[in-house]
């Protein structure tokens, strides 16, 4: 039987409606308007193409988006001066910095940065080690979205062997704990993994967040499997993902379509976390 499709749109669509409606129950009583900052350094096309939807969002949601232009040889301190800034401000929630940065900066400097409150993408070591030790948090929005779309097929994570391919900060790490701490035995594999195909087919549910368009086929897919594809690449001006849709879909239960699945749900996770922040910090 083909599998169900898990529609991250639709879904997505219906959690920014439920955002939108809390945000203007926090106006009304007299709260803040939730504000989002994002530091943008360079302009690498695909960056300004996410920080766009970012904003377009955040205005639907009525929340404020603001998004500062910095150079592309602009100077790590300034930056930093920058995040030191927004971190004293009190009418911004959330600070984002736009991944990737020039060479000269470093990316793990700046993260450290922010502070952990306004810290709405969930990189921060604070945030990473209140998730690692299943505290509350603000959660990296890709692998909260993951789960979120998970919950959706009704079907119970509680129990189930899962597979997470990639061991990123930004997804494989963190969606490894957070299906761990529903109840499912967690296996990472990697690029040194050996073996890789008779894992992933013994997974109920298989996270694939690779980066190489159509890697996985049916041999990796157990029948009925949860398949979560979070890959984005661009080929011929297309965007595919890691798990080869067209196949896989003949043997899975539920499937991500690549796009409109994981995609949609980051940009709502982050939506989330800026209103979580701006209700904390009210
Ligand atoms: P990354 O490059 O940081 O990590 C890739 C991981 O894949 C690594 O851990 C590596 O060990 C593993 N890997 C590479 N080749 C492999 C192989 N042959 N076999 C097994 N493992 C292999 O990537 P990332 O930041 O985690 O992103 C992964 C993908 O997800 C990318 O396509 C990225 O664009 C996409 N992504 C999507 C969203 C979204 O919102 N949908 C968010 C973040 C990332």
């Amino acid at each position: 039987m083909e599998a169900k499709i898990i529609d991250g749109k639709a879904i997505s669509n219906r959690i920014r409606e439920s955002i939108k409606q809390k945000v203007e129950e926090l106006k009304n009583k007299g709260g803040p308007t939730p504000e989002l900052d994002v530091i943008l350094v360079g302009d690498d096309p695909a960056s300004e193409v996410y920080v766009r939807h970012k904003e377009r969002a955040f205005r639907q949601a009525g929340m404020n988006s603001n998004v500062i232009r910095m150079d592309a040889d602009t100077h790590q301190d300034a930056v930093l001066e920058q995040i030191e800034r927004l971190n004293n401000d009190k009418n911004v929630h959330g600070i984002l910095v736009q991944l990737p940065l020039p060479p000269q900066i470093d990316p793990r400097l700046i993260i450290n940065a922010i502070d952990p409150k306004k810290d709405v993408d969930g990189f921060h070591p604070v945030n990473a080690g209140r998730l690692m030790t299943g505290q509350d948090c603000l959660e990296p929005c890709t692998p909260k979205g993951i789960i979120r779309l998970i919950q959706e097929t009704g079907e119970q994570i509680y129990g189930k062997y899962a597979v997470v391919i990639g061991r990123s900060n930004i997804v494989g790490k963190p969606i490894s704990l957070m299906l761990l701490q529903n109840d499912a035995t967690v296996t990472i594999c990697h690029s040194k993994t050996s073996g890789l195909e008779d894992i992933c087919r013994r997974a109920d549910i298989l996270v694939v967040a690779i980066g190489k368009p159509n890697f996985v086929d049916n041999r990796f897919v157990k029948d009925g499997a949860i398949v979560i594809d979070v890959g984005i690449n661009r080929v011929n001006n297309k965007l595919i993902g890691d798990v080869n849709f067209q196949e896989v879909k003949q043997k899975a239960g539920w499937i991500t379509p690549v796009p409109g699945g994981v995609g949609p749900m980051t940009i709502t996770m982050l939506l989330e976390n800026t209103l979580q922040a701006a209700m904390r910090n009210e």
